[in-house]
């Protein structure tokens, strides 16, 4: 296949190429496919696709889609090099214009969450602040935020985002997406349908903007966009690639262009969560009653002591709320862990 050398030098694919290059340099380059499509590389990790002029595009959309923003989490970056891989040998023909991201290549070299800071908490601006002044991280996230912003304005309309993850802590709930906030912004029917289509039945909204990619696109650039958590992490080669078929159909389908499939149980109900109280560690003699290793989605009934300081004793109240991200060793002000509830 042509494109190959072209796009990735003597590597076999993206995902070697980028684990070859991670700290490289590298002039953006374009090539074109057979069927003329437009590939272009724009960085090490982050690839632009273009169908040719004059193909149908059904769903009228583009889209953006990103793994290994946390470089430890591959089977996300297994899935979107995968696909890659499929359309460069001819598998399938591209419908719609696409953003691909590798987020973090050094720390997917390392096998690392992230090197020097954690990549999704520097968007939205945040890598500007001093303290991530000269970080790789922060110049990554913000040629991510240039590369996206540039694509959101050649794509304005129908334009998605999927940011995916694997989470370090068991969770109740094996595949779950964030929506971030936006103000006065409900959650689209077709986005909760593609979210069942790629097996993930839970939702949680988010109650603040932050500074996540996903936050910085929905935000920022007026995407519809997820965070999405699709399981465990585990090492390259080792993850039960079955477990990731829903998510890899369902990019596919949409890549291709393809109408939205029934709804098939039993990914058929989408339960949405929202969040009721954000714990935050007060300082004042806090404690915290949820145990380190607790898993995401533990629910506790009414009544249950959740946290206390000097002035303030949280307890559940009427309905069970579960807890999501606990962590108590924050510093005072920061976040400890989010209470939340089913819709
Ligand atoms: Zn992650």
């Amino acid at each position: 296949m042509a494109a190959y050398p072209d796009l990735f030098e003597s590597s076999p694919g993206w995902l070697s190429h980028t684990l070859t290059n991670a700290t490289t340099d590298l002039p953006k380059i374009e090539t074109t496919l057979p069927d003329g499509t437009l590939i272009g590389r724009e960085s090490v990790g982050v690839l632009y696709l273009t169908p040719p002029a004059g193909r149908a595009n059904p769903n009228q959309e583009a889209l953006i889609v990103s793994a290994g923003i946390h470089g430890n989490e591959t089977a996300p970056i297994e899935v979107l090099t995968a696909l890659v891989s499929e359309l460069l040998n001819g598998e399938w023909q591209l419908a719609c214009p696409l953003l691909l991201i590798l987020g973090n290549p050094p720390a997917m070299v390392a096998g690392e969450r992230f090197l020097d800071a954690n990549l999704n908490r520097l968007f939205n601006g945040a890598h500007r602040r001093p303290e991530y002044d000269g970080l790789p991280e922060a110049a990554r996230a913000q040629l991510l935020e240039d590369t996206c912003r540039q694509f959101a304005m050649a794509h304005p309309k129908a334009l998605s985002h999927y940011d995916l993850h694997t989470a370090i802590r068991p969770s109740h709930r094996e595949k779950f997406a964030l929506y971030p906030f936006v103000e006065g912004r409900q959650v689209p029917e077709a986005q909760c349908d593609f979210l069942l289509e790629a097996e993930v039945e839970t939702l949680l909204l988010q109650h603040k903007a932050g500074t996540t990619f996903s936050s910085f696109s929905s935000s920022v650039l007026g995407t519809e966009s997820f965070t999405v958590e699709l399981g465990k992490v585990r090492p390259f080669g080792m993850n039960d690639l079955r477990s990731f078929e829903g998510i890899k159909k369902a990019l596919r389908r949409r890549f291709c262009g393809g109408a939205s499939p029934a709804k098939q149980p039993p990914f058929n109900h989408l339960t949405v969560f929202e969040v009721v109280h954000e714990i935050l560690n007060t300082g004042k003699n806090f404690r915290f009653h949820i145990p380190d290793d607790v898993a995401n989605f533990t629910e506790y009934p009414q009544g249950t002591v959740i946290w206390e300081d000097d002035g303030t004793c949280y307890r559940v109240e009427l309905s069970p709320q579960a807890i999501v991200f606990p962590n108590r060793d924050v510093p005072v002000g920061q976040r400890v862990g989010l209470m939340i509830r089913a819709q």
